[in-house]
């Protein structure tokens, strides 16, 4: 008789890669497992930081799915901006959104722009359009 025989823990463990039992996984750990671009929608949004610096922020993109250093880094250029990678996710320094989509989607990503505050008031319409044509896809 096993040590825990009849508990959940006598369940073989399987890779949740392959499917293989671990024993004959052959997955190398480090391997990065990306998701593809195109199935991930990422939401953009302008945010205030500390001195009423704005900050465009990018959200949804998992960091075990996306390389997120690297896409910051692409962002960054793409801005010319400094930024900074969060926990969960990406900051811009300045206000980029336009930019920012428009690099992300040439990768792949699908984009959803949330409402951005108070202080846009002045592109919330153009902001307002572009939602409308993004969202619900
Ligand atoms: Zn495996």
């Amino acid at each position: 008789m096993r040590l825990f025989e009849g508990t959940p823990f006598d369940r073989p463990l399987r890779c949740e890669f392959c499917g293989e039992l671990d024993e004959q996984c052959t997955c190398e750990p480090e391997t990065p497992r990306l998701t593809e671009p195109e199935k991930q929608t990422a939401s953009l949004s302008i945010e205030k930081r500390k001195k009423g610096k704005l900050v465009t922020v990018i959200r949804g993109l998992a960091a075990t799915e996306n390389d997120l250093p690297a896409l910051l880094l692409k962002l960054k250029t793409a801005c010319g901006a400094g930024g900074t990678l969060k926990d969960d996710f990406l900051e811009v320094q300045g206000s980029h959104l336009d930019r920012v989509k428009e690099s992300l989607e040439k990768i792949g990503y699908r984009i959803s722009k949330r409402g951005s505050s108070q202080n846009l008031m002045a592109k919330r319409k153009r902001a307002t359009d572009v939602h409308g044509l993004n969202t619900d896809q």
